[in-house]
């Protein structure tokens, strides 16, 4: 006899791991390997957010501010919003599961595209809900089919913008008028883990499309442009207090840690050191996407940092092949490999393998 889950939990498949890079350097006989798998920053922190750290630390016998006052105030100041509008939580991961187990339960849908982010079909399960996925057109959401998906069942829809894993940007004419024929019933999400690396000015910011729109909120996260992945911080930013105070009711209290917090304040007053590293990951995006296009590769445009190889059965081969060189990538089925875009020599190193 065992204690048996929810059936439909039982079925959920089982978190695998990532190669580890000290792994894989072991196996091959390798100082290092080198991890372009998770869309991480290439950077270290900064040694002002070090400093943040250290001094948050010597008070962890403390529970965390749970309202986060500071870190919200300061987001708040940033954005031009009130702290009423803002729900943090631990990672946007956690917030998108917040989101889910707000608004959508047994019988109701969640709509997204495919492929997109490999967390939006987890939470929705979790929640009971039923997730809804409408087929990328061309390696870009397809916003006309996904309207007409929309039931009267519909209680979220997802808009990764940009598109992990494929890169991919919708602009604002086609966004607002998304927006404009959605339902006032359905709560639009536009996850933006990867705003700070969109230069192209026709790629709405989520927040300006939001004025005015009380059934639209905005996903963001410290875990890319601002290099704080391993503290998980993650929140949200919705036109009617009413949603975000909805979104901190299913947060587990405490769940964003005090240095986590200190350290996000930080990164926050040091956005132009931040926004420097950026510029020079867009530089190198721009260097590594017109070097595979030449290189004969399938590669959308991509807006975010990281790439996607289009190479469809040749998948695994192409990932494996970078792999027994120390480079770890994120293949998907036999759609197309993700590599993330690290520092110069990493991409050197990864534009090597793949012109032999
Ligand atoms: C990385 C990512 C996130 C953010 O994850 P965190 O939980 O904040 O680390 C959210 N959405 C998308 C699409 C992502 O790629």
């Amino acid at each position: 006899m065992s204690v048996d889950p929810r059936s439909d939990i039982r079925v959920l498949p089982a978190y695998k791991p990532g190669r580890s890079p000290a792994d894989l350097a072991r196996e091959l006989g390798m100082a290092d390997a080198i991890k372009l798998a998770s869309n991480e920053n290439p950077f270290g922190p900064l040694p002002s957010v070090i400093e943040a750290i250290t001094r948050a630390a010597a008070e962890i016998n403390r529970y965390p501010d749970n309202g986060a006052v500071e870190l919200t105030a300061a987001l708040g100041a940033k954005y031009g919003v009130k702290a009423e509008q803002i729900a943090l939580g631990c990672g946007s991961v956690t917030v998108c599961q917040q989101i889910v187990q707000a608004y959508a339960g047994q019988g109701d849908a969640v709509l997204f595209a495919w492929r997109s982010f490999e967390a939006y079909p987890l939470v929705v399960a979790v929640s009971a809900a039923q997730s809804i996925m409408v087929p990328l057109r061309e390696d870009t959401h397809d916003l006309p089919a996904m309207l007409a998906a929309i039931t009267d069942n519909t209680k979220i829809v997802f808009v990764c913008n940009p598109n992990n894993p494929t890169g991919t940007a919708v602009r604002r004419a086609e966004l607002t008028a998304f927006l404009d024929a959605v339902p006032p019933s359905v709560l639009v999400i536009l996850d933006e883990a990867y705003r700070e690396y969109v230069l192209d000015a026709d790629v709405p910011d989520g927040l300006e499309l939001m004025a005015g729109r009380p059934n639209v909120a905005v996903l963001r996260t410290f875990s890319k442009a601002y290099g704080l992945a391993g503290l998980r911080v993650g929140y949200l930013i919705a036109e009617d207090p009413a949603v975000a105070e909805t979104v901190r009711k299913t947060g587990m209290p405490f769940s964003v840690s005090s240095i986590a917090q200190a350290a996000a304040v930080a990164s926050l007053e040091a956005s132009a050191e931040l926004a420097a590293r950026v510029a020079q990951t867009v530089a190198e995006r721009h260097r590594v996407q017109a070097e595979l296009v030449r290189l004969g590769y399938a590669v959308p445009e991509s807006h975010a940092n990281f790439v996607w190889l289009a190479v469809g059965e040749q998948t695994p081969v192409v990932a494996t092949s970078l792999e027994q060189r120390g480079l770890i990538v994120r293949p998907f089925g036999l759609e197309g490999v993700r590599i993330t875009i690290g520092s110069p020599q990493e991409n050197d190193m990864m534009l090597r393998v793949l012109r032999g």
